[in-house]
């Protein structure tokens, strides 16, 4: 079983008083969490993999976190990469970037494509399917017509969300055209942007096969390594912070409750994964449509890491708290 890697990243703050009251401390990439100029909010220091300050750039967060993910997967490894974290704290940011930041996506995309230019003894497939999850229900952000699509299972495909567009890509460029018809097609149909995207979970998806070239085969007897599959997720989850402080009622409130059913089922997935030994005992992938998904690639040899992305301002401490204590009971 792979080890699940577990970072914090904190975003720049919003606003003016930006180096006004830090109210967390890092040492060691344990993180301590005090009120400003007063009391410590006692027993909450967390240590992580890794801890990222708030002036690190993207392609930081990548390399440390999610490169070796993307190797793994071009050699046949599945693997999975999340962003987690309350509404306003930086996961879209992360994953998708901005301008003169590209995201997780974007550079695990261009590692992809150089990394297979350099293996000349396979032949590479690459397929992209972009999807959402929203109360429960999967739909394809790449074909909008394809909604509340179903997860079956079978011998030969394993598990998969049956009518979801798979796009065969052979560049970079073509897959930032998918990328933004996705995004588009994420808000189609919102009047406040920021609302249903922060209450679905995406997953943007590559599967990567490869078979070896015929040519450079020499042994008489099939080569157990002829073809290899992998399937790699980088996933933007729904925000984090619990619903009662929105007030919520009607759908948000219906929202909520779908979106703590299923992060708590990926924290409880996640806390079994990382259970050593034999007293794991069974692994809950059934108790949500993200869980269920992300299965082939969540567990066994797949390799699995979380960035857990923090608002740096006081008013968040209360979630900014609940996040740490996801992301430490992750590792
Ligand atoms: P979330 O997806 O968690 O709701 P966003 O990624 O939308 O949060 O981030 C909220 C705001 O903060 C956005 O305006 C985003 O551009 C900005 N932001 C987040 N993280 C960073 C960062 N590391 N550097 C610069 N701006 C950031
Ligand atoms: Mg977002």
């Amino acid at each position: 079983m792979e080890k699940i890697s577990v970072a914090v990243r904190f975003r720049p703050s919003a606003g003016e008083d930006a180096s006004g009251g830090r109210h967390w401390k890092v040492e060691d990439n344990r993180i301590s969490l005090h009120r400003p100029l007063g009391t410590p909010i006692s027993g909450v220091s967390f240590a992580f993999d890794r801890v990222f300050e708030q002036s690190c750039k993207n392609v930081t967060v990548y390399s440390v976190l999610t490169k070796s993910i993307i190797e793994a997967a071009v050699n046949g490894f599945n693997g999975t990469a999340f962003a987690y974290g309350q509404t306003s704290s930086g996961k879209t940011y992360t994953m998708n970037g901005s301008e003169d930041d590209p995201g997780i996506i974007q550079l695990a995309v261009n590692d992809v494509f150089s990394s297979i230019e350099e293996i000349k003894e396979r032949e590479f497939l690459i397929r992209v399917s972009y999807m959402e999850i929203y109360n429960e229900e999967i739909n394809d952000l790449l074909a909008v017509e394809n909604q509340k699509l179903q997860i079956h299972e079978s011998l030969d495909r394993g598990i998969f969300v049956a009518g979801l567009r798979e796009e065969i890509v052979n560049s970079a460029d073509q897959v930032s055209k998918l990328l933004t018809l996705g995004e588009a097609n994420r808000h189609f149909g919102e009047t406040n942007m920021n609302v249903r995207s922060s209450r679905s979970h995406t997953i943007f998806r590559m599967v990567i096969e490869s078979s070896a070239n015929d040519t450079l085969s020499c042994c008489d007897f099939p080569n157990a390594d002829a073809i290899r599959v992998s399937v790699l997720n980088l996933v933007d989850l729904a925000g984090s912070e619990r619903i009662a402080k929105t007030g919520a009622d009607g759908v948000r409130l219906k929202e909520g409750k779908h979106i703590n059913k299923s992060l708590m089922a990926l924290g409880n997935v996640i806390n079994k994964l990382s259970d050593s030994g034999k007293q794991r005992g069974h692994i809950p992938y059934r108790d949500s449509k993200l869980t269920r998904i992300l299965q082939p690639a969540l567990g066994g040899n797949a390799k699995t890491s979380i960035i857990c992305t923090v608002a740096p301002e006081e008013i968040h401490i209360e979630e900014t708290r609940g996040t740490l204590q996801f992301a430490s009971r992750a590792k």
